[in-house]
């Protein structure tokens, strides 16, 4: 089992387990919950205007994801990680927000597993649905509480981009797989809703962002059509797009299904 490292400032020495507990040798302590995840948010990593995802749009994209829509995406993603890692091997999921997708990857290749999300809501929700893999509130945008090297495997899902920490978590031989939105995700739901849809090419940036640290290898590409009904579409306006939430909920209103593109890009990298 990885040691998780103490995130208080300047510290980053191993956490050890006594019961309830984790503790450094600089007494630094930090409680388990009851669900078995570990809030390790220190006050400088908190951002005030954005706490991680709300409660209700975690609960939507985990019922997304119950209805298998996030299905060939966990099938990909396992393929890309899985000649990467044996079963005492470790995976990190950054980002990993209900835990559904990690929880699908672990149980596939039976490594050791840790999810990080900002959210409260989203990592208590994975701990007490998956109690079996390792749980943390933190800020994947700043220093993450494990050591170097830690990891064969690093996956960012619609997550975090933090590309000189993914560096300096990734063991040798290991592989890092960034998810992102394709340019068709949702076309049909935002033209409708929103009026108009995204069209960025967000797999180019990230070539980008990442090829400072990283070894770009290819990008694959997941895409299906899917018949939604309201209930589905809805899940996917709360999951995704809060910001608009208001001004969509009336154009959603005359929306009884549609047919829907999901689309994503993995972008796959290997240590330098
Ligand atoms: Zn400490």
């Amino acid at each position: 089992m990885i040691a998780l490292s103490c995130p208080v400032r300047g510290c980053g020495q191993p956490l050890a387990r006594e019961e309830r507990t984790l503790r450094c040798k600089a007494g630094h302590a930090h409680d388990v919950s009851k669900h078995g995840h570990v809030n390790l948010l220190q006050p400088q990593d908190k951002r005030s205007t954005d706490p991680g995802d709300r409660k209700d749009a975690v609960l939507a994209r985990r019922r997304t994801a119950e209805r298998g829509l996030t299905r060939d995406l966990i099938r990909r993603l396992g393929d890309v990680v899985a000649p990467h890692l044996d079963p005492e091997d470790a995976l990190v999921d950054v980002g990993a927000g209900d835990g559904f997708i990690l929880d699908a990857l672990q149980t596939r290749l039976g490594c050791e597993a840790w999810g990080v999300d900002l959210s409260r809501e989203a990592v208590e929700l994975a701990a007490r649905s998956y109690p079996r893999l390792g749980w943390i509130v933190a800020n994947g945008d700043r220093r993450l509480p494990f050591p170097d090297g830690a990891f064969k495997a690093v996956l960012s899902v619609t997550g975090p981009k933090n590309a000189a920490e993914y560096a300096r978590l990734l063991a040798p031989g290991g592989v890092l797989a960034v998810a992102v939105s394709g340019p068709d995700d949702q076309a049909e739901l935002l033209e409708r809703v929103l009026g108009s849809a995204r069209r960025d090419e967000r797999d180019r940036r990230i070539r980008e962002l990442f090829e400072g640290h990283f070894t770009w290898r290819e990008t694959l590409e997941v895409t299906g059509g899917y018949e939604l009904g309201r209930d589905a579409l809805r899940d996917l306006l709360d999951g995704a797009y809060r910001g608009v939430r208001h001004a969509a909920r009336q154009r959603f209103e005359g929306i009884e299904s549609l047919r829907v593109t999901l689309s994503h890009r993995i972008v796959v990298f290997e240590p330098r």
